[in-house]
């Protein structure tokens, strides 16, 4: 299979005041196409830290990703705003919708520089009928529970058909039977759609439904 995503001896370090804290210690991984890759370790362990780098979020201090052999942090900073708008979904714990659009409004957002501003809503409704929210779309984040709300945030992470979807505990703030159930949209999708998926978690019961399991433990992915 052909490689999506190469991390390449990535290290990063946080400085505040006069400590500086090494999170990432030359971590690399080489990631498929139609992987789906999870990533456990301890709270601190710099599951965060690594997803935003391998996502074209937060520059190295040294090491590489290269994304479909393109140098993500050899990009301008705009070329790489785009690369991302075109390239990436991202779903956080938090899910970041915003309160004063409603639901259809938020998820077709990141389509309306691409598309029409009709094309966008027509593929967001889509997306929101395939996960399960097909008779919420006019209303706002706040009329939603949490797991709604994180579907909502789901399908807004497709909906530019991203090769490559990061998910960073996506289930964390929710109750474990809301979790499930968004986590069986989560593989529906980017199983049917053959997307990419790098998944953090701290939870087993969670990692375990990916391809590959993988652990990050003193700055190195074992
Ligand atoms: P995880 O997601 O595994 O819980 P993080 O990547 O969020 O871990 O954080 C790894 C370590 O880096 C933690 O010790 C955290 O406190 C620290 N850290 C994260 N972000 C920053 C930041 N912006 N400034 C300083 N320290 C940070
Ligand atoms: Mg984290």
């Amino acid at each position: 299979m052909e490689t999506i995503l190469h991390v390449e001896k990535v290290k990063r370090t946080y400085t505040i005041g006069k400590t500086t804290l090494d999170v990432l210690k030359g971590v690399s991984l080489e990631v498929k196409a139609g992987e789906t890759i999870s990533i456990m370790g301890e709270s601190g362990s710099g599951k965060s830290t690594l997803l935003h780098v391998m996502g074209g979020l937060d520059n190295p201090k040294s090491g590489t990703v290269h994304f479909q052999g393109q140098s993500v942090y050899g990009m301008s900073p705009a070329r790489r705003t785009q690369f991302r708008a075109q390239n990436v979904g991202f779903v956080f714990q938090s899910f970041h919708l915003l309160p004063e659009l409603d639901i259809l409004e938020n998820v077709a957002l990141p389509a309306m520089a691409m598309r029409s501003r009709r094309d966008a809503k027509v593929r967001a409704r889509e997306l929101l009928v395939e996960v399960g929210l097909g008779e919420r779309i006019g209303h706002r984040p706040q009329e939603l529970s949490g797991g709604e709300q994180q579907r909502a945030a789901l399908a807004r992470a497709l909906m530019n058909e991203p090769d490559m979807i990061f998910t960073d505990e996506p289930t964390g703030n929710l109750d474990s039977n809301t979790g499930d159930k968004v986590l069986h949209y989560l593989f529906q999708l980017v199983e049917s759609r053959r997307h990419t998926l790098v998944l953090v978690t701290h939870n087993k019961d969670v990692a375990v439904r990916c391809s590959r399991q993988l652990v990050l433990k003193d700055g190195l992915l074992v």
